[in-house]
This record gives C-alpha cells, sequence and structure tokens, in this order.
C-alpha cells in the first residue's frame, strides 16, 4: 500500500490523499486551496495523477476544501463513484453550485462548468454512517460520525488481510451545540489525523453561550442593532441553536432575528432535514434551531431593507470574516453607530475586514468608501469546528497502537504540526509523520 499526500500537507486547505491498494487507486478528499495566492495558484495546475484511472472518490464531509474541486476531476476524466454521507452528498451540490464560476487565477477559465456540478452530483453514492460497504475487491469503507459539520466523517478503510487504515477528516470538539461528539475508532496501521488546533484547546463551549448571551444583554441595553458575522454552513446553525436555548432564560430580552442569506436558510433546512443526526440534547427538542422572532431573509431587496431598522435587530449573515456577502453593507451602515454592537463568533484570519474590526480599527474601508466605525465589538473564541488539542489526543489514543500504526498529520499549520507532534510524543509515546506535499509513504 502506497498512500500519497496531495492536499493539506503542512497546510490546513487542499484536502487530497491518493490511496493505492494492490490494484485500487482511491482519493479521499479532493479539497480546494484557499487564502495565499502561491497555494490558490494549485487549483488550476493539472492533477499529479490520471483522474481516470481512480476507482473512487470518498468525501469526508462537504467543506469547500474537502470536496471543491471534485467537480475540476470529473471535467478531467474521473467516472468513478463519489462515497460520502447522505448530508454530505447534498452539501456538496449546493457548495458546488456556488463555485462553479470560481477561476483558478485572475482572469483564467473557470475551474469548471454547471454541467461538471450536475455530473458530479450523479456520481455520489450516499452512505450512511456504520454502514461496512465493499468498495473495491477486498476494500471495506466505513464511515463515522465525525462531529465536525452536519454529514461530516471519518474514514475507514478495511483490507481483506486486516489492515486498516483511518482517516479523521476534520474532527468536531466534543460538546459541540447540535451535533453528536466524534466517534472512536478501532486501532489501525496507518491513521491520517488533522491538526488544526494541535497546539490548543478551546474554552468550554457553556462558557461561550453565556458569554453570547451577556454580550447580547448589552446590546439590548445599547438599543441598537446586533450584528453577527457567520459562516452559512456550521456555525449560522450554532448560533440560532445558542439564541434558541438563551430564549429560555428568565428576563433575556427578545430580539428579532434575521437569517439574513439564501446560502445559510438552505443550509439549515438541510439541518432541519436530518435530525437522525442530532445529538441527543438537540433531538429531544421541538424546533432546534428555531429561536423565536426569526425571520428567514432570502431575497435581496428584503436584505437591502434591514439597513433601515429602526427599533433594533439582531442579524446573523455571511461573510464569516466580512470580506464579502451582506454582512459588509450592515457594518458600512451601522458601525458608525454607537448604539451599534458586533459580535464575532468565529475565527478571523489575518488580513481579513473581520480581524481588522476584532483589533480594534476605528476606520475601515467597505466596499470602496471608508467607514468610521463607533460600534461595540464582542470576540467570542469558545465555537469552534475542530476539537482542540486534548481532545485530539484522546481520539487519537483509541487508534493507535504502540508498534503497528503509523501516525501522519495533516491539516494544519507546519508550525502548529510540529508542537502537535511534541506533545503527542510525551503523551502517547508516538512519532507522528508530518509529510510534506506530493511525499508518500509505502507500508
Ligand atoms: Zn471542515
Amino acid at each position: 500500500m502506497k498512500l500519497t499526500f496531495l492536499g493539506a500537507a503542512r497546510t490546513v486547505t487542499g484536502s487530497c490523499y491518493l490511496l493505492r491498494a494492490g490494484p485500487h487507486r482511491l482519493l479521499v478528499d479532493c479539497g480546494m486551496y484557499q487564502g495565499p495566492a502561491k497555494l490558490v495558484a494549485r487549483n488550476s495546475q493539472p492533477f499529479p495523477f490520471q483522474p481516470a484511472k481512480i476507482d473512487a472518490l470518498i468525501l469526508t464531509h462537504a467543506h469547500i476544501d474537502h470536496i471543491g474541486l471534485v467537480p475540476r476531476l470529473i471535467h478531467d476524466g474521473f467516472h468513478g463513484p463519489i462515497w460520502a454521507t447522505p448530508a454530505t452528498t447534498q452539501i456538496a451540490a449546493i457548495q458546488w453550485l456556488d463555485l462553479h464560476d470560481i477561476r483558478g487565477e485572475e482572469g483564467g477559465p473557470p475551474l469548471f462548468s454547471s454541467q461538471d456540478v450536475t455530473q458530479a452530483y450523479k456520481m455520489m453514492s450516499p452512505l450512511p454512517y456504520g454502514e461496512p460497504t465493499e468498495i473495491a475487491d477486498g476494500l471495506t469503507l466505513t464511515l463515522r460520525d465525525a462531529g465536525h459539520i452536519l454529514g461530516s466523517a471519518i474514514v475507514e478503510l478495511a483490507l481483506k488481510d486486516g489492515r486498516r487504515v483511518v482517516f479523521s477528516g476534520d474532527l468536531g470538539p466534543p460538546g459541540k451545540p447540535i451535533l453528536r461528539d466524534p466517534q472512536t475508532v478501532e486501532p489501525a496501521d496507518l491513521v491520517v489525523m488533522e491538526s488544526t488546533y494541535g497546539n490548543r484547546d478551546h474554552r468550554k463551549l457553556k462558557a461561550t453561550t453565556e458569554e453570547l448571551g451577556e454580550a447580547l444583554i448589552t446590546a439590548d441595553r445599547d438599543g441598537g442593532v446586533v450584528l453577527i458575522p457567520s459562516f452559512a454552513l456550521g456555525r449560522a446553525q450554532e448560533v440560532l441553536y445558542c439564541l434558541r436555548e438563551l430564549s429560555e432564560q428568565p428576563d433575556f430580552p427578545t430580539f428579532r432575528v434575521y437569517l439574513d442569506s439564501p446560502q445559510a436558510i438552505r443550509f439549515t433546512e438541510l439541518y432541519r432535514r436530518h435530525t437522525a443526526e442530532f445529538d441527543d440534547a438537540a433531538a429531544g427538542l421541538e424546533r432546534p434551531l428555531e429561536p423565536p422572532n426569526l425571520e428567514l431573509v432570502r431575497r435581496h431587496r428584503d436584505s437591502l431593507d434591514l439597513d433601515q431598522l429602526q427599533n433594533g435587530g439582531l442579524i446573523i449573515s455571511p461573510s464569516g470574516m466580512c470580506d464579502f456577502g451582506r454582512i459588509s453593507r450592515h457594518i458600512a451602515t451601522y458601525g458608525p453607530r454607537p448604539e451599534t454592537d458586533i459580535v464575532f463568533v468565529g475565527f478571523q484570519a489575518p488580513g481579513t475586514l473581520g480581524r481588522k474590526i476584532v483589533n480594534g480599527a476605528t476606520s475601515v474601508r467597505i466596499r470602496r468608501r471608508n467607514v468610521a466605525l463607533r460600534c461595540h465589538v464582542h470576540t467570542l473564541g469558545g465555537f469552534s469546528g475542530h476539537a482542540g488539542r486534548s481532545d485530539l489526543t484522546r481520539w487519537l489514543a483509541a487508534c493507535v497502537e504502540p508498534g503497528r500504526t503509523t501516525v501522519c498529520l495533516t491539516h494544519g499549520d507546519y508550525r502548529v504540526m510540529r508542537e502537535f507532534a511534541e506533545h503527542l510524543k510525551e503523551q502517547l509515546r508516538i512519532h507522528p509523520r508530518l509529510p510534506a506535499w506530493k511525499s508518500s509513504i509505502s507500508f
């Protein structure tokens, strides 16, 4: 067996692994690179393998850095089945349609067409969690719940000779709202694990919900509009869930809540259709994603009306880092007013508008205008899509057998990975590898 690391190698985006097992060639994830131009340029480079010779593709979950190049893979000749959970199948279709006119570089051709997207959707083979399925002669695939976003999966591959390979995909933090905790898996010969937050633990979610509550009580006193920039997939649903929970506290202020994004509304509807994947707490609720006074804002002109709110209101809208989407317009409108509160619920990458606001900028440029900021800013650190260091370590401990298991760390900043590798050496007495881009290991 030979595994080649074609993405998320010493970086966090572009997940893609090529596994050769006997005569079979499998691809796990086929993600887009995001961030620095040098990495984004890889999206339009030819695949370093022949897509037509890949037997099957397995997708861990429907984030763009894991599935974004699938339609291009098909355009370039891949014609095998695509295995993923039913929820991933549906989320992926929405993501691809939103991406189909994205270009690899400025002025270059689009990476794929809407026909490629239709074809990709037709090739999906939905596979529920926990159903071992022989996807090639002597090769059995089982998907396990990864607790990261709806439909996210850990990939377990078992060979006829008893050898096992596990890909963690992205692992959610245990205790995350709505979804179940990541499942532990049996010891394997090779474990490929994400390490996004391998160097730190997050604040407890309960404390974060309380913090959100406090921010909203302050905002209510300020009497203005509350803006929550949020990713459309995952975080928006978690915020709705927490707002619903907070609304049950006695004396909690009532807000009119606007979910201002057709995409976030579609993802919320998908979450509602997959309640079987909810954890016990969320499954036990009548409408877990519906705080009181929720309004779904799809049309652009209704979103424009939100810039004229007279009596306050709470707007949840992408993009999560404020650089584009409806939220940037709302910030331009409400940011200059001292009664406005902006509540950040996600990581703000360096260079983004969100990061500038979090860092206390008093003047920012939005849509080619200078905007003076006089609003209050709250930054909540506890919402996370990824498991922290202690949770990753615990998860890994269950699937490592001394003398048998090789561990490869991927999907992390190289500096973070090295810190995490040191931690694992001390805690689990293992020596993980940190594979470079395009490197291979045989086992
Ligand atoms: Zn992810």
